[in-house]
């Protein structure tokens, strides 16, 4: 825990050394002792002080300074800490003025100067105030802060990705929460700074303004540069499939590295519960599969780079060379793509507007909490819809699941249609699809088109959660690896037309089972044409493909 911090203000140096030197000798062990020289230098050391959440427990000042005098500096200190002891430093000439000051302005006690000896004069009263103050004293939080608005897109891609880093933070709603003190003082001590948000505010005094994923990401020691330009197996996506891979390689010896373009975990990371992977009969939610990974992965080597997306591809003789977003370059031996898939779009008007201010793709966890006696909107009939309802109807008021169809039959396991089904506040909406959705800043009404009656229905609702299938985003591929139409990556087998090996092949070989055209170059988990889209056969893929990957580094 921080040192709670006991302030001193005092024009005349050699005043303002002793009652430090004072303060330091008998309460230097439990209090940090800071002083300054001027009452406004006073008020913005407090101003920072606030921002770092440190504890304030005694404001003493000199009653005489120039341009601002003790009293007035305290009144305006007490504003931003309001539970800190206030006292003065009077000369006898002053005694007046600090009696009518304890009255008038809430000032818990003055010393006369000189105070010696300090044993008998200053430290017997303070001794009070600080036990006073500890008794009601409760620490701030001590971690990562940031300061931003629900509706914001910007707000949420960083919320985001802090939680699905499992990057601990506290989250201050700077509008659901204008009228807590505390945060009106906070924004105070912000100034002009409070707008540019989101604000990230840290335990070691920094704060970023208007920042980004890969600002924290740096901040907090996340990596997103690669530690060296080469490695044995570089791995392309960091989902159930590739951070198996990632374990595997390098539990197994290779020098691997994993590029992730949000933050390890993929889907899988957005499911509030998995219940089907084996070895957790009480299912396990994707957050934590995906933390144990990381973790695994970690420990066996792996360097992972979050946030980092990989943006092209080129291939020289045996070296595979992945560009980065930032323009730096990684080169390997052998290259694993595991990009899964991403969610595909819903095509309505207002849909792109408001994403990120209501509506949103996938399973938005961070989101789960704010909708707190709301009307969620979850559109699709599979299983992660199924899963999301679920999760949403433990917070929500009422949970509406839009499918197109008659039924969750056709879509979703049996297992989670029984959880629904047993849910009182999760609603099935059948022949239901979104035709529009409206509001100014943020989602407020959605326009639900009903096909077995040809009308429109306008139903209230701030939050839309969208599952309607996913495609795999291979452009990066273009002119390297073949793909199908669709897009997911063609391997092994699947490579082979009328028994001719791929154009362009030249080793003397087949491909691997999980090898695409490029010798080198593999593809596992949802983004494999044919795959299983599961987390188990991710799993399953990304370490099977190690064992082709050792076969082909024997042979380079
Ligand atoms: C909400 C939800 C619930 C689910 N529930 C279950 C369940 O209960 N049981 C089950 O078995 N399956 C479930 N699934 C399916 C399962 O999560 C997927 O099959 C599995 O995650 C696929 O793993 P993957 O590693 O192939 O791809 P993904 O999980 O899609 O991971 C791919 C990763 O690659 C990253 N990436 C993409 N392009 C780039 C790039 N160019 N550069 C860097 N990184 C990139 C992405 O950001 C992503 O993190 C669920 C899916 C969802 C969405």
């Amino acid at each position: 825990m921080a040192k709670p911090i006991l302030l001193t203000v005092d024009d005349d140096p050699d005043v303002l050394k002793a009652i430090e030197r004072d303060l330091r000798s008998q309460y230097g062990a439990d209090y940090r002792v800071i002083s300054s020289d001027t009452p406004e230098g006073a008020l913005q050391l407090l101003h920072g002080l606030k921002l770092r959440n440190d504890g304030v427990a005694l404001l003493l000042a000199d009653q005489r300074m120039p341009r601002m005098d003790g009293v007035g500096f305290l009144q305006q200190a007490r504003e931003i800490f309001p539970g800190a002891k206030r006292a003065l430093l009077t000369a006898y000439a002053d005694t007046n003025a600090a009696i009518s000051a304890i009255n008038q302005a809430n000032i818990d006690y003055f010393f006369m100067k000189p105070w010696d000896p300090p044993t008998e004069n200053l430290y017997p009263p303070l001794n009070d105030l600080l036990d006073d103050w500890r008794a009601t004293y409760r620490q701030g939080f001590q971690g990562i802060r940031v300061l931003g608005t629900r509706w914001s897109p910007r707000c949420y891609e960083l919320r985001d990705f802090l939680a699905r880093s499992h990057v601990p933070y506290q989250w201050i709603d700077v509008e659901g929460s204008a009228n807590d003190p505390e945060t009106k003082r906070l924004l105070d001590a912000l100034g002009d700074d409070a707008n540019e948000l989101p604000v990230v505010l840290f335990p070691d005094g920094a704060k970023q303004l208007h920042s980004a994923p890969s600002d924290v990401a740096q901040k907090v020691g996340l990596r997103t540069r690669a530690e060296t330009t080469f490695y044995d197996l570089a791995i392309v996506g960091g989902g159930p499939a590739g951070l198996a891979a990632a374990v595997y390689g390098a539990s197994e010896g290779l020098h691997t590295v994993m590029v992730e373009r949000e933050a390890p975990g993929g889907q899988a990371g957005m499911s509030s519960r998995i219940e089907n992977y084996l070895g957790f009969p009480t299912g396990l939610s994707g957050g934590d599969l995906a933390r144990r990974a990381v973790v695994q992965a970690r420990r066996f080597g792996v360097e992972i780079l979050a946030p980092q997306e990989v943006v092209s591809l080129r291939i020289e003789g045996p070296y595979r060379i992945v560009k980065l977003a930032d323009d730096s370059e990684i080169s390997c031996h052998a290259l694993m793509i595991a990009t899964g898939v991403q969610w595909r779009r819903l095509e309505a008007p207002g849909i792109d507007r408001l994403q990120g201010a209501g509506v949103y793709y996938g399973g938005g966890a961070t989101e789960a909490l704010s909708c707190k006696g709301e009307n969620v909107y979850i559109v699709g009939g599979a299983n992660s819809a199924g899963q999301a309802a679920m999760n949403f109807a433990r917070y929500a008021e009422r949970v509406i699941i839009l499918v197109r169809g008659d039924s969750l039959s056709a879509t979703m396991s049996q297992y989670l249609i029984d959880q629904i089904k047993g849910t009182p506040n999760i609603q099935l909406w059948t022949h239901a699809s979104v035709a529009e959705v409206h509001g100014d800043t943020h989602l407020e009404e959605i326009s639900v088109l009903c096909s077995d009656t040809g009308k429109t229905e306008r139903v209230p609702s701030s939050a839309m959660f969208i599952f309607i299938g996913a495609l795999p985003r291979t452009d990066w591929l273009d002119g390297t690896i073949e793909r199908d139409d669709r897009g997911f990556i063609l391997t092994g087998p699947d490579l082979m037309q009328g028994g001719q090996r791929p154009k362009g092949w030249a080793v003397e070989r087949d491909p691997y089972l999980l090898e695409t055209n490029v010798p080198g170059i593999f593809a596992v988990g949802d983004v494999r044409h044919g795959s299983v889209k599961r987390v188990a056969s991710g799993v399953g893929e990304g370490s099977v493909a190690v064992q082709f990957i050792h076969q082909y580094l024997s042979k380079v």
